[in-house]
């Protein structure tokens, strides 16, 4: 048993879970109230923020089991080879503390991961013990995401799956080259051989309760994974090709991207600076082209410079549509779904509120722009009752119109 106390333990463990980033807060900018000025802070840690299948956002007692670990990945502030603090709980105390965090209504679910201790194995069990004794001797009824070691027994892992409602497992980096050299230990077969039996079982468990009502769930929230991005050389469009491979082979619910932070005595192999967070709000974006937009992934990735990278200071539809200007304008009282969705600035709401109005009256710039964060961006790219952009598409100049200044950022997240 540890000496530390179990505040001082969780403390570690908490702050270690933090690199993880399977937790819808990630990106945001760095504020604290430290030294009595203002209130609230970002940077706590322990608490994260998750999607639920009903679409609900809930919060996550977010921990790891331990930060022992037998693995040696170069990123990873918890690899053997590093000098931090260590600690470790057992899985009686993981669950009297998600009880108790519970019963006191700050969470409403377990984000469990793990450090490697022993070995695969042995550590899936230990993870595994927690959400059974939650399910079955607590009757929990809350949310669990539990962590999936892909080295460990398979029969362990679909284990994992009848206890919690999501599963995850990293695939670490974008590329095997990168996985081999920063990741010695794992291996990019065994994580997606992994992936796939999880994707089995959880369309087999969706077959067999379509049959009979009493079958057992298995991850009915899914399986997710994540990928570094910046430790190593990978492209955007390799990562966008990747995530896009992933959806494809596994039925991923969410890929999650990480921007890499350099870490305490970092391993020489990594470069000394992390990417700029606006590249992960970038694969983000594009992500979402993906998911909800219908672009493909090769339009994603033309999106892209030559170097294979995407624009940092506009988003990536902006950027495919000032390369693809031949498709504009898009008229805005006629076109199909698919083609308003191109519209840089259209979100999929404001598409959705454009296709019910449009049944009725033809609509004008101006009820157009009051779906919209932005009208000057749109104003290029649509034709609408009383408005026909004039040779704006051959416009030199367009990118420098139609880029947000550098601080509206934050408003732009997600708005098309
Ligand atoms: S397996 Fe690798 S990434 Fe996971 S805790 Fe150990 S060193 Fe970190």
């Amino acid at each position: 048993m540890s000496s530390e106390s179990l505040l001082d333990r969780l403390a570690i463990l908490a702050d270690a879970a933090k690199y993880d980033a399977s937790c819808a807060s990630s990106g945001t900018a760095k504020r604290n109230s430290k030294g009595g000025k203002g209130i609230g802070s970002t940077e706590g840690m322990g608490i994260c923020h998750a999607y639920a299948p009903d679409g609900r956002c809930i919060s996550l007692l977010k921990i790891l089991l331990t930060n022992h670990c037998v693995f040696d990945c170069h990123y990873c502030i918890n690899r053997k080879s590093s000098n931090v603090r260590r600690a470790k709980f057992t899985p009686q105390e993981v669950v009297d503390l998600t009880l108790a965090f519970y019963r006191r209504n700050y969470i409403e679910g377990l984000f469990l991961s793990s450090g490697i201790v022993k070995n695969s194995s042995h550590t899936m069990e230990q993870l595994i013990e927690v959400a059974r004794i939650l399910r079955e001797e607590h009757d929990f009824r809350g949310y669990i995401h539990l962590k999936t070691i892909p080295e460990a027994e398979p029969e362990l892992i679909h284990r994992a799956g009848l206890y919690a409602d999501r599963v995850s497992i990293n695939v670490e980096l974008p590329t095997v080259a990168g996985l081999t050299r920063l990741a010695p230990d794992k291996s990019a077969a065994t994580i997606e051989g992994a992936m796939k039996g999880l994707k089995h079982d959880i369309i087999a468990a969706k077959d067999e309760r379509k049959r009979f009502k009493s079958a057992p769930a298995f991850a009915p929230a899914g399986q997710s994974t994540q990928m570094i991005v910046g430790a190593d050389a990978a492209t955007d469009a390799q990562i966008v090709g990747k995530a896009s491979a992933l959806y494809d082979r596994f039925r991923l619910r969410r890929v999650y991207y990480s921007a890499f932070s350099p870490i305490p005595d970092a391993s020489a192999v990594l470069p000394l600076r992390r990417p700029p967070l606006i590249r992960e709000h970038r694969l983000y974006q594009s992500d979402w082209l993906m998911r909800f937009y219908d672009y493909t992934p090769a339009e994603v990735q033309a999106a892209a410079g030559d170097d294979g990278m995407l624009p940092l200071d506009i988003d990536p539809k902006l950027a495919w549509a000032l390369k693809f200007r031949e498709r504009f304008p898009v008229d805005v009282n006629r076109a199909p779904r698919e083609l308003l969705l191109r519209v840089p600035g259209l979100g999929v709401r404001a598409v959705d509120a454009i296709l019910a109005s449009r049944r009725h009256r033809r609509l004008r710039l101006e009820d157009v722009g009051r779906l919209t964060v932005s009208i000057a961006k749109l104003r290029p790219f649509l034709v609408a009752a009383d408005w026909r952009p004039t040779l704006l598409t051959d416009r030199q100049d367009l990118r420098a119109l139609v880029a947000p200044p550098a601080k509206s950022e934050q408003l732009e997240l997600f708005a098309a």
